[in-house]
């Protein structure tokens, strides 16, 4: 019941009792005004009885006393007494006045209709005894029949006082119990008003409003606080208070759901923060593996639940390869480093996320089929995201729910998203620097380096030749004649011999040496800890070879292919910046001394070159 409905029946039943109490103590008081009413009229009769028994001994006594003696004295005081007292409607009426109802009143007539008799008889007696006649005044005033109408009047007038006596003992002890009662009705509806004003104060005030209250304001500091941890009471009053705890209850569920929105914004922009971090630190990546570094490291962070792996796709094989793995931060506990239930390699058809080159997670609300990268237990919990770069697929995100059996949430869902578009443009442009780098530094219709990087490459073998003291030999290979040989088979038979000869050339060289195509049909080759015997055995090995080869282009024999050599040897020729032109020129006497041969350098001091072999 609310608070205001029982103060309201509190009040009112207060008001009723009050007025109850009041109206029963008017009741009561009146009661005691009717008693003593009945008290004053119980006098009032008990005199008026007394004066006529009073005056009829009076009377008596001195009808007997004249009748006795010769004193005439007592006839005078008798006449007088007489004279002094009213007539019987007199005194009844005094008597009717004073209360006395009709039967009592017909009880005292009686009584004094025989007292009017004794009088006739006293007055008769008195005269008796003026006359002299004292023997008849006495026989009268003391006689038998005297003495019986005396007892008589005296036994009516006596019944008459008992009548009133009882009348007003009855109204006295009505008038006395009601008094009573009333002055209980009186003092119980005050005791009622006191113990409802003590219920509703203790009640209503201490137990429904004073301790609630409390309990409230406690916690409403709390939450001005901001400290939403705070538990609301649960009041199941329907009440004020039942009210109040209820605004309090969603005022605290709306500061817990504002506090849960500014963690999720919070962890929102720490998030994409990362991801920024992330994007820009991927535009800097020199290589792929710089790239696979930096997805290591944020991955986990940016998706902390998850453990995943980056796959790139390996052409020659077809297949797609582990190339960066890791578990998220808050994988704990969780043994290995990648996922779980995913295999480190597979063939791209093995991937649905692949097929369909969109994300593809069967841990869903909507059912759907696993890949077959994943091993069933995990199917649910991984999720395979497509990196795409200009509508191709270049490789593959597969993160695992390592703690649950269902993919990413809605949000981790969204940085993934965000995640997989960087690091496949990132990848996709890593790809394609590598490809334009490749090209740079390979020439490709030999697939043998070109002389991009020679300078450096000379410097480091240099810095390492000084260091260990060991030689480091240059030969300079050129075809003979070969514009002749464009001219009469054609630029394509031209280009399958500058390709067969470059193998030959390349197959010439030992693991560490560095062979490539210098420009046109020339070719040179660094052979770092080649002393001048070995390195003129190379070139003789390879001119023999090219020599002996028997090439036909499309079905038209070609004839016979020469190389002519030039070789020289670092430090024993000159310095290193001269390596290659001393080895060009001893190439240019080779062609001099009539192709097909192979010349090495010679010692500056010297200032030639001597040729070692002729060939043909
Ligand atoms: P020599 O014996 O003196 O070297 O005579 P040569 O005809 O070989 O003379 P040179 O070395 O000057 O000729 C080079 C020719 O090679 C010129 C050019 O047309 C030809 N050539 C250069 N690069 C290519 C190429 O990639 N393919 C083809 N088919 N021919 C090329
Ligand atoms: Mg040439
Ligand atoms: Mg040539």
């Amino acid at each position: 019941m609310r608070i205001a409905t029982i103060t309201n029946w509190a009040y009112g039943a207060t008001v009723c009792l009050t007025i109850v109490a009041g109206v029963t103590m008017v009741m009561a008081s009146s009661a005691d005004r009717v008693e003593r009413a009945a008290v004053r009229q119980r006098d009032l009769f008990d005199q008026l009885t007394f004066e006529i028994e009073n005056d009829l001994s009076e009377l008596t006594d001195q009808a007997r006393l004249a009748a006795v003696t010769d004193d005439p004295s007592h006839a005078i005081a008798y006449q007088r007494t007489l004279a002094s007292l009213g007539t019987v409607e007199q005194r009844v009426a005094k008597l009717k006045d004073g209360g006395a109802n009709e039967q009592e009143l017909r009880s005292l007539e009686e009584g004094l209709r025989w007292a009017k008799t004794l009088e006739d008889e006293q007055q008769a007696a008195i005269a008796a005894t003026r006359r002299g006649d004292d023997a008849t005044a006495r026989a009268i005033v003391f006689g038998p029949e005297y003495e019986r109408e005396l007892e008589r009047v005296r036994f009516l007038i006596g019944r008459f006082r008992y009548m009133l006596d009882q009348r007003s003992d009855d109204s006295i002890e009505q008038a006395s119990q009601a008094s009573q009662r009333l002055r209980s009705v009186s003092e119980a509806m005050v005791a009622i008003t006191a113990a409802l004003f003590l219920l509703v104060l203790g009640f209503i005030l201490k137990r429904r409003i004073l301790r609630p209250v409390m309990t409230l304001s406690d916690v409403v500091n709390r939450l001005a606080d901001q400290d939403y941890t705070v538990e609301t009471p649960a009041f199941s009053q329907v009440d004020e208070i039942g009210d109040m705890a209820h605004a309090i209850r969603i005022f605290r569920e709306n500061g817990l759901e504002r506090q849960r929105l500014e963690r999720e914004r919070d962890a929102d922009w720490a998030v994409r923060d990362l991801l920024a971090r992330m994007t820009q630190r991927l535009q800097g990546c020199e290589s792929v593996s710089d790239l696979f570094a930096v997805v290591r490291l944020f991955a986990p962070e940016i998706a902390p639940r998850l453990a995943g792996r980056l796959y790139t796709l390996d052409n020659r094989m077809d297949l797609m390869v582990c190339a960066a793995e890791w578990r998220g931060s808050h994988g704990d506990g969780a043994e290995g480093r990648g996922p779980r239930g995913t295999d480190a390699a597979f063939g791209p058809d093995d991937c649905w996320a692949l097929r369909r080159g969109q994300i593809h997670a069967p841990g869903g609300e909507m059912l759907d089929v696993p890949c077959r990268h994943v091993a069933p237990s995990a199917a649910r919990a991984t999720i395979c995201v497509p990196l795409t770069a200009q509508g191709e697929t270049i490789g593959l995100l597969v993160l695992e729910n390592l703690a649950a059996d269902h993919g990413p949430d809605e949000s981790t869902g969204v940085y993934i998203e965000l995640m997989s578009e960087t690091v496949g443009l990132a990848l996709a442009n890593l790809n394609l620097r590598e490809v334009l780098h490749e090209k740079a530094l390979f020439d490709p219709l030999t697939g043998l380096r070109n002389r991009h990087e020679l300078d450096d490459t000379l410097r480091r073998l240099v810095a390492t030749a000084d260091a260990s003291g060991t030689p480091i030999a240059c030969l300079m290979m050129d075809i003979d004649h070969f514009k002749r040989l464009n001219d009469r088979f054609g630029h394509d038979a031209g280009d399958l011999v500058i390709r067969t000869v470059a193998a030959v050339f390349a197959g010439g060289a030992r693991e560490d040496d560095l062979a490539l195509r210098y420009g046109g049909e020339e070719f040179l080759m660094l052979m770092p800890g080649a002393d001048e015997a070995l390195a003129l055995e190379r070139a003789e090995r390879i001119r023999e070879r090219v020599a002996g080869l028997d090439l036909t282009h499309e079905g038209q024999p070609i004839g016979p292919v020469t190389v002519s050599l030039g070789m020289a040897v670092y430090p024993h020729h000159g310095p290193i910046q001269a390596l290659i032109t001393t080895a060009d020129a001893a190439l240019l006497r080779a062609k001099e001394g009539g192709r097909d041969r192979v010349v090495v350098a010679t010692q500056r001091s010297r200032g030639g070159g001597m040729p070692v072999s002729v060939g043909g």
